[in-house]
């Protein structure tokens, strides 16, 4: 009997961090004995450049340009260790939905029943998560992925759109859609920005499962083409995204997160302006503090 593959899709606001926490992620699986395939859906086509020395694949929505029918493996590339790599790609620039590539590719896949074929542990849709509408909602919605992760730093518009896609997760809960794994808190180094994306997933009733640092290590890297696990598998930086890709790999239980209204929002992030503007000039006001 085929085993069971897990659906994973990771959201997050553009250049948040997502295709280099996804492509770490799935290196990391593929390092610890599973098999992965990396999904791309961002019409940047960009997510597995570092899993492939820093070249890009031919995208599912380019070879259906080309070619009228197409077979799933002609747009599936080996990467590094063995992990399988798809780029969704989008429409011509300025034409048509940028979810498109998405939709098609998710479609052509189960048609042809691929993640069974490969007998897959993990597939990871890396999606850009600025708007939960169109080809961008299809993971959640459909079914398709079982846990949702978004990828979030501890600055506004990150959470801000992290909250969105909260909004989007609740709405399709009640029809089978994907639940909330919780957040990846990228890019966290002052002991503020801990607090603040602590603060904010207890209130939205989730988790932080990996505080992941910004670190010259995945500069470093990602210059040379490749992720943190191929060119440092034994720094700090590794260490963790190992880490993460234990607790991804024993993640069961996944939840409908409660997202903030617009302005309790708006509310909740001034209180943490005040704060970080009275840290700052030494300023803190009990009353203020208590606020938090
Ligand atoms: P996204 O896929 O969300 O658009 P990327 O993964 O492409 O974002 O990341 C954008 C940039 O930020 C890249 O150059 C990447 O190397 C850098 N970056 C992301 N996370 C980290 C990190 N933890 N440490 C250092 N650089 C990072
Ligand atoms: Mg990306």
């Amino acid at each position: 009997m085929a085993k069971k593959v897990t659906q994973i899709a990771i959201y997050g606001k553009g250049g948040i961090g997502k295709s280099t926490t996804t492509s770490n992620l799935t290196a990391a699986l593929s390092k610890l004995g599973f098999k992965v395939m990396q999904f791309g859906c961002d019409p940047k086509s960009d997510s597995t450049n570092t899993l492939r020395n820093g070249t890009y694949i031919p995208t599912v929505l380019d070879t259906l340009r080309e070619k009228s029918t197409v077979n799933a493996h002609d747009v599936i590339y080996e990467g590094f260790n063995g992990v399988y790599c798809v780029e969704a790609g989008g429409p011509a620039p300025g034409v048509g939905c940028a979810g498109r590539g998405i939709i098609t590719a998710v479609e052509l896949f189960k048609q042809q029943r691929i993640f069974e074929e490969l007998n897959l542990d993990f597939v990871i849709y890396d999606v850009l998560g600025d708007v939960v509408c169109g080809g961008f909602a299809v993971p959640i919605r459909e079914g398709i992925a079982e846990h949702v992760f978004t990828v979030s730093s501890a600055d506004f518009m990150s959470i801000y759109a992290a909250n969105n896609l909260f909004r989007g997760i609740q709405k399709y809960s009640n029809a089978g859609g994907a639940l909330l794994g919780g957040v990846i808190a990228n890019s966290i180094n002052a002991p503020y920005a801990r607090e603040i994306i602590d603060d904010f997933v207890a209130r939205t009733k989730t988790q932080v499962v990996e505080y992941i640092p910004r670190s010259v290590t995945v500069t470093q890297c990602e210059l040379q083409g490749k992720t943190t696990i191929e060119a440092a598998p034994d720094s700090e930086q590794a260490k963790i995204y190992f880490r993460l890709a234990e607790k991804i790999a024993e993640h069961k239980d996944s939840r409908t997160p409660e997202p903030l209204g617009i302005q309790e929002l708006r509310d909740w992030a001034s209180k943490w302006g005040d704060y970080l503007l009275a840290l700052e000039t030494g300023n803190i006001r009990p009353e203020l503090q208590a606020n938090l």
